[in-house]
């Protein structure tokens, strides 16, 4: 009998990960005998991992916060998406050695346009944060070409660099760097995403004004725990169609399982284990 393979999470804290039931549940659905397991390293640990990964049985892992760039030195070769996002959230492992993909945005727009029908080409966007989430989701949605996309997050030097750096890459796009929520121009965007961990927590507040949220808006929050932030539930009341970041979760996960295994996700089961975790 072939032994287990291993796949897995490396972050630190991983602990309360839900990847495991999702990609767990997709193993035992194809019955292919493998594990998926957690991996909370500290920095010094990363490269000594990586390195011994293969020996280890280990073929695929996904990667979180806060080593998705911290990574790249470690890996053999990287995919287009992780070239243009600069991070990691999967990597293959196989006899060519290790190779470095990004799914984050792969799974936002799929959710996007497949699972909530969006089309983001011709739309207008803001987008609330400029960190790792937010550049792997605005790589994805300037290659479908909306009418503008603009970026606020409380430290400017991010958001700045972050539409440098799209500008570089999408030379015919719309895109600033704008100083406060009110200049996100809410009021005339189709798709307000926060990708910030404001709302994470019980007393955070709503990001943004409940005036500027109109019925017309597609509020989309990269948060999944709690299913409902407080930006969500001041949206929905507003009228506007919301979505959490389950979704986003979902297909990035399924994306990595395509990857590690060249077999097609099962999605539904993956959903159903997420579901259920989430409780
Ligand atoms: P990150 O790298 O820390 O980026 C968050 C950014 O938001 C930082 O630049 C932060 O600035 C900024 N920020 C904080 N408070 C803000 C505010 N009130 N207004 C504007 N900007 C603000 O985090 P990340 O890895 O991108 O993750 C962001 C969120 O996305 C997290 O909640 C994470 O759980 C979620 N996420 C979800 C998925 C999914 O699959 N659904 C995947 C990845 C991430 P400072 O650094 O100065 O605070």
């Amino acid at each position: 009998m072939t032994p287990q393979k291993i796949y897995g999470l490396v972050g630190f804290p991983v602990k309360h990960s839900l990847s495991p039931a999702m990609h767990n549940a997709a193993f035992a659905a194809l019955k292919i005998n493998a594990e998926y397991k957690l991996f909370e390293l500290k920095p010094q640990e990363l490269e000594g991992f990586f390195k011994a990964a293969a020996k280890n049985n280990i073929f695929g892992l996904n990667v979180t916060v806060p080593y998705k760039e911290q990574v790249i030195p470690f890996l053999s070769k990287l995919s287009e998406a992780a070239k243009l996002t600069g991070a990691v959230n999967t990597v293959k492992v196989s006899d060519a050695g290790l190779e470095g993909f990004n799914t984050d945005g792969e799974g936002f727009i799929k959710h996007l346009k497949e699972g909530l029908r969006f089309d983001p080409a011709g739309k207008a966007i803001a987008l609330i944060g400029a960190g790792g989430a937010a550049k792997a989701v605005s790589v994805y949605l300037c290659r479908e070409n909306p009418q503008y996309l603009s970026i606020f997050d409380v430290d400017k030097e991010k958001s700045v660099n972050l539409s440098r750096h799209l500008k570089e890459n999408f030379q015919n796009l719309d895109i600033k760097a704008v100083d406060s929520i009110q200049g996100l121009n809410i009021g005339a965007s189709d798709l307000l995403i926060n990708a910030t961990p404001i709302g994470m927590k019980e007393q955070d507040p709503c990001l943004v004004d409940e005036k500027l949220i109109h019925s017309g808006l597609l509020v989309y929050d990269l948060i999944y725990n709690p299913k409902e932030t407080r930006l969500l539930k001041t949206a929905e009341l507003k009228g506007a169609k919301t979505a959490n970041g389950l979704g986003m979760l979902l297909y990035q996960g399924a994306a990595a399982f395509e990857v590690w295994t060249n077999q097609k996700a099962p999605v539904e089961i993956m959903r159903k284990a997420l579901v259920s975790a989430l409780g």
